[in-house]
């Protein structure tokens, strides 16, 4: 995946631990590992997060190796799954989130499995740049905000948290990824009943459809309203994605990542109807792939329902978002 990976411990999501290893059975599987990793062009801190995920070791333990004297090392399945397990990494290249059913993005911890794309830490910049908008335009916080393509639920779950008097909905055409969305929401805390202090399961609504389809009513004529509609749709040019790593080529759901030929089709999609779904001055802000944020600027422009048009850029310098209001 070329990211580091940062595992947040979330007790929700650990496993029962029904088998064991000796600390120095374990310790030099992790040394061979992670050869092996390193000979396989793999970050051999994998090793530990895949470590860390599936047996009662933290990751300080694991990166001091103090495991090594331990009589007895807590796993979640027996020490040969978890070695053949592994191979998956190697050979099939499946990545590491595939293989624990998680990942961390900013303080979630989220489930993650085939049917959704692994969120990236670069999107994590799509609710920083949410939050300064609504620093210009309060009613942001207490709005309607939509995420359409939501996959792990991941910029829902970031939005709900960052303006805990928004009403979030989340759409997505898979009913695997809402699933797994809903599933996220529920293990990082929306599941209370509204009263207590905890988050309302009501504040995040989930939507199974096409971008706006769900909002779309032949009975009421007058479309749910947005603040905020928020995206990271498919914006890979179909032909490049054969050339992508082979980890996000061959397991991650190419729905999440196929924008057509040029790849924008999602975005010129979303381009084209968000004016019909945005209050007077609501914002949209799209995820884009390097490169593309001239073009849609443009596409912005000559559509004549937007002002404000910016680029933004990720942390690498990248435009890698364009926000804009509608006018
Ligand atoms: N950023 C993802 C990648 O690098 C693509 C996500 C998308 O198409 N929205 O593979």
């Amino acid at each position: 995946m070329g990211q580091d990976p940062h595992p947040s411990p979330n007790s929700s999501l650990n496993p029962s631990y029904s088998y064991q290893v000796s600390g120095s059975d374990l310790w030099h599987w992790q040394q061979q590992a992670k050869k092996e990793a390193i000979a396989h062009h793999i970050a051999p801190t994998e090793v530990d997060w895949f470590l860390q995920a599936l047996s009662d070791l933290e990751r300080l333990a694991l990166r001091l190796e103090s495991f090594k004297t331990r009589s007895v090392i807590l796993l979640a399945l027996s020490f040969e799954a978890l070695q053949s397990r592994w191979q998956q990494r190697i050979e099939g290249r499946l990545p590491v989130q595939y293989l624990v059913g998680q990942t961390s993005w900013r303080q979630f911890a989220l489930t993650v499995s085939p049917a959704v794309l692994i969120p990236r830490p670069e999107t994590e910049l799509l609710i920083d740049l949410a939050i300064a908008a609504a620093e210009d335009n309060p009613t942001l916080c207490t709005g309607r905000w939509v995420d359409l393509g939501t996959g792990s639920g991941a910029i829902a779950l970031g939005l709900a948290d960052a303006f805990p008097n928004a009403e979030i909905h989340a759409v997505d055409c898979s009913q695997e990824a809402l699933a797994i969305a809903q599933q996220n929401a529920q293990l990082n805390g929306w599941n209370g009943d509204g009263n207590s202090d905890q988050h309302s399961a009501k504040q995040i609504h989930f939507h199974h459809g096409h971008w706006f389809s769900p909002f779309q009513t032949t009975v009421d004529p007058q479309p749910l309203k947005f603040n905020g509609i928020v995206s990271n749709p498919p914006y890979i040019p179909s032909a490049l994605i054969p050339d992508l790593q082979p980890e996000v080529t061959r397991h991650e759901p190419h729905l999440a990542l196929d924008g057509g030929n040029d790849g924008l089709d999602c975005i010129r999609h979303l381009i084209a109807m968000a004016p019909h779904y945005l209050v007077s001055n609501g914002l949209l802000l799209i995820e884009l792939m390097a490169g593309q944020a001239d073009t849609v600027v443009t596409m912005l422009e000559q559509s004549n329902g937007y002002h404000r048009i910016q680029r933004h850029t990720d942390l690498a310098g990248i435009h890698r978002f364009v926000s804009a209001y509608r006018g």
